[in-house]
């Protein structure tokens, strides 16, 4: 590794976002300067203890919690949905059957995956060509066997914002706990958990500008909980662990700071993902949004684009020092599409196609405009390989500006 410092278009905030500088800086005294233990009852423990409760409160605020011992403080979204999931179901032993849908995180899909191998069942709900889920579908699996549902709140690679709210208060009827994966939801929608009957929800630092390996689940007061980390009485002994008290103060300013920023992620953001957008459907023939276009994050557009492979596309895009990220995922030699264009029943023509765009609220103008100004000749390129392309070269229609990108 040179010690040349990364320059370049960073379209890939789903994946990570960079740590903002303020947050960097209301960590560093938390190294060095006030390192005590926060459980220790000296003065070096307690202006930890402090600054944890304060960050504990922020993160409330953020998402709307009524009571600050909601939050539980995590090293990971993976971490808090793998707790969400084995906790519901080793609260209520009588209940085993879990909800999920077919376009989760792998943090939920596999953690489900184990849960089968142990006996326990578990539906995945389908969506539909825009990514939608059936309603219909949830009302008849929900039974009083189900002992959780897991829905996450925003797809991470098309942005597709699921109705958990409305989903949780159907839960709830028939007893069962609610869990969201509200890792792309967060500073991007408006959460008021108390105004919901979400129990628990997930989210993780890195995706908000606070850095890697800090996470929360969200816990409602008053829903069964079982930690499966034992060895200490942190977080009131649901999470055991001597706290990572620098990343929490971070994740505290990072939530103060997502919450400010968010009218500015839901208009200057997504005028710039919306331009992105545009100027892609205009430049480049046959290719298409994937998702529910007019229901998503401000900052996401996946595109797919006919007869071209996306990690191809991701190559040519990195030599012009632009990231993004594709939904085909290269796996011992073969492409495969991802699981949720699978599950949208994307055609395979497009499918191996898929680039996702995702932006911050650093991204700005002149990059939007370089990509723009890139990919189509990108594209064309490609295509002009492609031995599909030269025998199914479809008629370049018109570029129609009404066009909402929806299969
Ligand atoms: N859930 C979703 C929807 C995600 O996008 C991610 C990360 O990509 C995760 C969970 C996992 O988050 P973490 O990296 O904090 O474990």
């Amino acid at each position: 590794m040179t010690d040349t410092k990364v320059q370049g278009i960073y379209l890939d905030n789903n994946a990570t976002t960079k740590t903002d500088p303020l947050v960097y800086n209301a960590m560093i005294p938390f190294f060095t300067e006030y390192y005590g233990n926060p459980s220790s009852m000296h003065d070096f423990g307690e202006p930890v203890r402090h600054a944890i409760d304060k960050a504990r409160h922020q993160v409330a605020e953020f998402l709307g919690a009524e009571h600050d011992d909601e939050i539980i403080f995590t090293s990971c979204a993976t971490e808090s949905d793998n707790t969400a999931l084995w906790s519901a179901l080793n609260a209520m032993p009588e209940r085993r059957e879990v909800i999920t849908t077919a376009v989760e995180h792998s943090a939920i899909l596999d953690t489900c995956a184990t849960l089968e191998k142990k006996g326990y069942k578990v539906h995945y709900l389908g969506v539909d060509g825009r990514g939608r889920l059936d309603l219909d579908e949830y009302r008849r699996l929900l039974s009083d066997k189900t002992a959780i549902v897991s829905v996450m709140w925003a797809n991470n690679e098309t942005g597709t914002i699921f109705p958990v709210e409305q989903m949780a208060e159907m839960a709830k009827e028939v007893g069962a706990q609610f869990h969201t994966d509200g890792v792309q939801a967060a500073g991007k929608i408006d959460i008021d958990l108390k105004r919901t009957k979400i129990d628990m929800l997930s989210f993780s630092g890195h995706k908000i500008h606070a850095p890697k390996g800090i996470g929360v689940l969200y816990l409602r007061r008053g829903t069964r909980f079982r930690s499966f980390m034992h060895g200490g009485h942190q977080e009131r002994g649901r999470r055991a662990g001597t706290e990572n008290a620098p990343y929490i103060v971070g994740l505290g300013v990072a939530c103060e700071l997502a919450k400010m920023h968010l009218p500015m992620m839901n208009d200057t953001v997504k005028e710039l993902r919306d331009r992105l957008q545009y100027g892609i459907l205009k430049a480049v023939p046959n290719c298409f949004v994937t998702g529910d276009v007019e229901n998503r994050t401000a900052n996401t557009v996946n595109i797919a684009f006919e007869y071209v492979e996306g990690e191809s596309i991701l190559l040519k895009l990195n030599e012009y020092g632009i990231a993004a990220t594709s939904g085909s995922a290269c796996t011992s030699g073969s492409l495969e599409p991802s699981h949720v264009m699978r599950a949208m029943k994307i055609p395979f023509t497009s499918a191996h196609g898929t680039v996702r765009f995702s932006l911050s609220r650093f991204t700005r103008e002149a990059e939007i405009d370089r990509v723009i100004e890139v990919l189509p000749g990108i594209i064309s390129e490609l295509r002009s390989y492609s031995p599909y392309w030269q025998q199914n070269k479809p008629s370049m229609g018109e570029f129609d500006p009404d066009y909402k990108g929806t299969l």
